[in-house]
């Protein structure tokens, strides 16, 4: 479907590919898996960070680290400017240990922004500095129904009203400090996966849901055997939880970014856990006109099952990377997370489609040549519409004759559902 001001001409013009890109769907689902069984609260990184740059050299793709580790591979194109970037982050919600208490409890504060509602009874891992790795469950300060009764049922929702009780017999402060335990210690999260009926339930899907979507990608342009049209930088960065995600991690030829995370199924969203869910906007503002609806263009054109949404509280590595100071356009495609940033649940098909549609965006042609030129002149410069529809167009006639009839849009000649396509 075509509309005024999209890129889809030149798309079908340029793309090579003829059916919805092959993603490996069982590649998908274990990279997920395996992804989620290494712990990464931000700040807690490294380890994923191998994991993924290893998988980078088992798919031949070549990649350099920036020194705290974000992660920037590259698929050459047959040209190398404008360069594009798709991106997610391989790091999670988690927790630190702020204080030892004097019951022998820990003290958290949470990394990220997410309810200690569903901290409540996490099993967790404490990494500790001389004493490896501890175990221990996330209570509410009440936690006995034996002893608080109702009580358990009236006491705040808040990190203040949780503790870690430890897999180690700890009764105060110095005994925590001899079992190795101490402030600062990163606690990560049991994400506890179980696929389905085809669905995924898990915490940290946000963004780990992301990254498996966008390593099924690259294997599928990778083992296509095809030259993309233009350079595309993949990026995982580390430090998306806490708001600097892609700040720092972008070469400086990067003319365009899709950002790939979770999008929000909720009452009032249009959000679902199947398809791909583009968001138009989030708290930060709107993405970029252009480059939106082309990804829109390209589900529209393979047939991937789509629907757009406008996010609340919420950002994502493209306005860490705006905020930077990067002169590019963004755009956001996600998978539906129900319950984000609480106990998760996406459907493998969402990934998929969400796979489907990176690999066709990195094998096309660029939104707009010109944007090579950090500068350039207004001749080119692309338009949004903003002409009426015939109908709709005011004239002095129109106006007498039309004074008490409210102007509405004829839904026949809507290109798209308001809502969902599917
Ligand atoms: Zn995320």
């Amino acid at each position: 479907m075509t509309r005024p001001g999209s890129r889809s001409s030149e798309v079908e013009a340029a793309l090579p590919m003829e059916d919805r890109p092959a993603i490996d769907a069982t590649y998908l689902q274990d990279t997920l898996l395996t992804l989620l069984s290494i712990p990464s609260p931000s700040g807690y990184t490294d380890e994923v960070v191998h994991w993924v740059g290893e998988e980078l050299s088992r798919l031949n793709i070549s990649f350099e680290l920036t020194r705290r580790g974000a992660i920037r591979a590259r698929l050459m194109g047959h040209q190398s400017s404008p360069a594009r970037a798709v991106v997610s982050h391989v790091d999670t919600l988690g927790a630190m240990v702020k204080n030892l208490k004097s019951n022998g409890r820990l003290e958290i504060v949470p990394i990220g922004h997410w309810s200690s509602r569903f901290a409540e009874g996490g099993r967790v891992t404490i990494f500790t500095d001389r004493g490896g790795a501890k175990r221990g469950t996330v209570l509410p300060l009440k936690a006995s129904g034996h002893t608080f009764n109702e009580e358990i049922d009236t006491q705040p929702v808040s990190w203040d009203n949780v503790e870690v009780r430890t897999d180690d017999f700890c009764a105060s402060a110095d005994e925590l400090l001899e079992h190795g335990f101490n402030i600062g210690d990163y606690v990560a999260f049991d994400p506890c996966p179980e696929v389905h009926n085809g669905f995924i339930v898990s915490r940290h899907l946000d963004n780990k849901a992301g990254v498996a979507s966008m390593l099924a990608a690259a294997k599928a342009v990778v083992e296509s055997g095809r030259k993309i049209p233009v350079q595309c930088h993949l990026l995982f960065t580390i430090s998306e939880e806490v708001g600097t995600g892609a700040s720092a991690i972008l070469h400086g030829d990067v003319s365009e970014m899709v950002a790939v995370d979770n999008a929000t199924p909720a009452p009032g969203q249009n959000s679902r856990e199947r398809g791909v869910t583009i968001s138009m906007k989030d708290q930060t503002g709107p993405f970029d006109y252009h480059l939106t609806h082309k990804l829109i263009d390209l589900c529209e054109q393979y047939g991937i099952p789509h629907q757009r949404d406008v996010f609340k509280y919420y950002r994502c590595d493209a306005a860490s990377a705006l905020e930077a100071g990067n002169d590019m356009r963004v755009a956001l495609v996600c998978f539906g997370a129900d319950a984000s940033h609480g106990y998760e649940r996406t459907h493998t098909q969402a990934l998929v489609c969400l796979g489907e549609l990176i690999a066709a965006y990195v094998d096309s042609p660029p939104t707009f040549p010109r944007d090579k030129k950090r500068l350039g002149p207004l001749d080119g410069f692309p338009r949004q519409p903003i002409e009426l529809e015939p109908s709709h167009r005011f004239s002095a006639e129109s106006a007498t004759e039309d004074d008490a009839e409210p102007r509405v849009p004829d839904p026949a000649r809507s290109s798209e559902s308001p809502n969902r396509s599917e």
